[in-house]
């Protein structure tokens, strides 16, 4: 099967972003690089199939099919690999927040990143018995 070795005849690159452009301008040269390295694939994917250099992947969020010069790619899209992220944070905060109540030991999902009791009940529980202990300790 041939493979591609000469490509010359492929669409030049634009340069790489380089100091003393503005955001805007960096991101509009990201968006046409990574747009034409996807019509360059997509052609040689079309012509090739899979092979080390090119690859067809769907995409880990929106499933659209989208290629790439390395298997390990994940996303379609800095959108797509944007929205990934946040809902890894959202996952992981909501994670955090899964906790146990420190008094009867129940699970209960925080509201607030240090809350150690599951209710107002325990907490106030867990003072009055803190300050019980403290009272008894001081007896002779
Ligand atoms: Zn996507
Ligand atoms: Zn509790």
């Amino acid at each position: 099967m041939p493979r591609p070795e000469d490509n010359s005849g492929d669409l030049p690159l634009p340069p790489v972003p380089v100091l003393g452009m503005s955001l805007e301008n960096i991101l509009r040269s990201m968006r046409v690089r990574r747009a034409l390295e996807q019509k360059r694939l997509a052609e040689m994917f079309a012509r090739w199939g899979a092979f080390p250099g090119c690859y067809q992947i769907p995409c880990a969020v929106c499933d659209t099919p989208f290629y790439s010069s390395t298997p390990l790619a994940k996303y379609c899209s800095y959108r797509c690999q944007t929205q990934a992220y946040v809902a890894r944070r959202k996952a992981r905060r909501e994670a955090a927040r899964q906790k146990q109540c420190t008094r009867c030991g129940n699970d209960f999902t925080a509201t607030q990143r240090h809350a150690k009791f599951c209710s107002n009940a325990c907490r106030q529980a867990s003072y009055r018995e803190g300050v019980a202990k403290k009272c008894h300790n001081q007896e002779p």
